[in-house]
């Protein structure tokens, strides 16, 4: 992978323009009353587009052409293998525009385009093809009933699904949604974040361009509490799949409820937990993983070990470690290869992740890193508190940036008890060489994914999700495939050859 110079980004960057029409029905148009906003580069500030801004009535246009398509079969009842055909194209064609979405993505968010490059934008292709790959090979079943029926168990598509995406990994977590929503049959109604509708709008005309009919996929950005309500509240919307803050999905329960009990899928926040023993395999590599862990994509990730659990005896040799290596993760030009660590979303949330830790220090609480002096008014360097009380707000609230809180433990049942005491239930890392050790943590931890000697590996194969107020549902693997698709039973009654 070529990942140039800064100059070369700079230079492209200057050149682009975005799309930031709304798409419905295999048109790029105005939202109603032509409103729009303003989306700005947060490094820069400058405007990068003047996106359509969705409401009520345009999302009420895209479902009403979600649902027609779907009714029609166009889609919802073509071949299995003819579905997949059309998902390999558009997989293909995200590969092949590649540096563009990067660029976007990078731009839209603040994140170094070294990252864009090498993990969203592979990683949104990846999953649409792993999903088109998969659709072709999922088999129905036959129950063991007794010999005078035949019971057939089937899976079927919903309907019109709405996936309501953040800003954090824009592209790669429509795409998370999209996969399996779109490979099952659905039509599909997309709700970017308005901090980042950018690539979700550019995928919308390469999902035509490799064949997805008309209304199969339409893209909304717009706010919230504007089209991200009017589809939460829809009464033909089948399915809400989202991915965001717990707070927002809370609300997305209450919506389905007082509506038409629309199926609600949610991937919420978190508070993970990050435990290492002093039998640790190589502290040096835990320290690293540790870092990336909390400070990859500015610590903007639902999944980052945020709470640093460690035992007592190495306390301070793996704070010393961490610190080092702390020092790599500086905020620096997203639009620079070389960089690790771009800026925040936006001015705001830099402002209220630097709230969190003043207010921190000021409930007394010792910082052992402060990175509230960044290059830019959006950025955040890597900042650890040590010797944090578990009663802290700090130990639980999540901050959602480059902010570490550590707790110290004695044995394994304070370490499990320290890491469990969270509303949220996302992952959790354990490094030991003792194999028991990690099959009974493993067993015992509240939480979706659990990490040993890693932090945070995946892959399409295997799920993610969480526990507790983290959410419901899983994203990735055969089993997303599970919340786009009813269960049909089908009982046949075989008349006896005797009779
Ligand atoms: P958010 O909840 O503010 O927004 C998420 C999306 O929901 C946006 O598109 C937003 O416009 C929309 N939205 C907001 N209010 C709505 C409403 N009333 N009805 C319908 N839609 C509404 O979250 P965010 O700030 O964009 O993202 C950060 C959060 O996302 C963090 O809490 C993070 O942990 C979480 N997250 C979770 C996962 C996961 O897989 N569990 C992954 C990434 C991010």
């Amino acid at each position: 992978m070529e990942f140039h110079s800064l100059e070369y980004w700079r230079r492209l960057a200057s050149e682009y323009r975005s799309e930031s029409r709304l798409f419905i029905d295999g048109d790029y148009q105005a939202a109603a009353g032509e409103a729009v906003f303003s989306k700005e580069d947060p490094t820069t500030r400058a405007v990068l587009a003047r996106v359509a801004r969705g409401g009520k009535a345009d999302v009420d246009r895209a479902v009403a052409a979600a649902r027609e398509v779907f009714e029609r079969g166009d889609w919802s009842r073509a071949a299995p293998s003819v579905r997949k055909a059309v998902l390999l194209r558009l997989a293909d064609l995200l590969e092949q525009h590649h540096e563009e979405l990067a660029l976007l993505e990078t731009l839209d968010t603040g994140k170094p385009i070294r990252h864009s490059l090498r993990d969203d934008i592979p990683g949104a292709w990846r999953a649409i093809r792993w999903y088109a790959e998969a659709i072709d090979k999922v088999y129905g079943e036959v129950a063991p009933t007794g010999e005078g029926d035949l019971a057939l168990i089937t899976r079927e598509p919903i309907g019109v699904v709405a996936a309501v995406v953040p800003w954090n990994f824009p592209l790669l977590l429509a795409c998370w949604k999209l996969g399996p929503a779109l490979a099952a049959g659905n039509s599909v109604v997309l709700k970017p974040s308005e901090k980042s509708p950018l690539t979700a709008l550019r995928l919308a005309g390469l999902a035509q361009q490799a064949g997805l009919p008309d209304g199969v996929l339409n893209v909304i950005p717009g706010f919230g509490d504007e089209a991200g309500q009017a589809l939460s509240r829809h009464m033909d919307v089948d399915v809400m799949t989202f991915t965001g803050s717990t707070r927002t999905a809370k609300q997305l329960l209450k919506d389905a409820g007082e509506s038409n009990m629309k199926r609600v899928w949610l991937e919420a926040g978190g508070k993970s937990a990050n435990i290492v023993f002093a039998d640790c395999p190589d502290l040096r590599k835990a320290a690293a993983a540790t870092a990336a862990g909390i400070f990859y994509n500015q610590g903007e990730v639902c999944i980052a070990g945020s709470r640093l659990l460690v035992e007592q005896s190495i306390a301070d040799t793996f704070i010393e470690l961490l610190k080092e290596e702390a020092q790599q993760w500086q905020p620096a030009d997203p639009l620079d290869p070389a960089t690790v660590q771009g800026v925040l979303i936006d001015t705001d949330h830099a402002e209220k992740v630097r709230k969190f830790i003043t207010e921190g220090v000021a409930r007394g609480n010792s910082l052992a890193l402060d990175g509230r002096d960044g290059p830019y008014p959006a950025a955040v360097g890597p900042t650890i508190f040590a010797g944090i009380d578990p009663q802290d707000p700090l130990f639980h609230e999540e901050i959602f940036g480059p902010v570490l809180v550590v707790a110290c433990f004695k044995d394994e049942a304070e370490a499990l008890a320290l890491a469990n005491n969270s509303d949220y239930g996302l992952g959790a890392a354990v490094w030991t060489q003792n194999l028991s050790r990690a099959h009974r943590m493993s067993r015992r931890l509240k939480a979706g994914s659990v990490f040993v000697n890693n932090y945070n590996d995946g892959d399409m194969t295997v799920p993610f999700g969480g526990y507790k107020q983290s959410g419901n549902g899983r994203d990735k693997s055969l089993h997303a495939l599970e919340k786009f698709t009813e269960l049909k039973t089908t009982w046949i009654t075989l008349e006896s050859y005797h009779d």
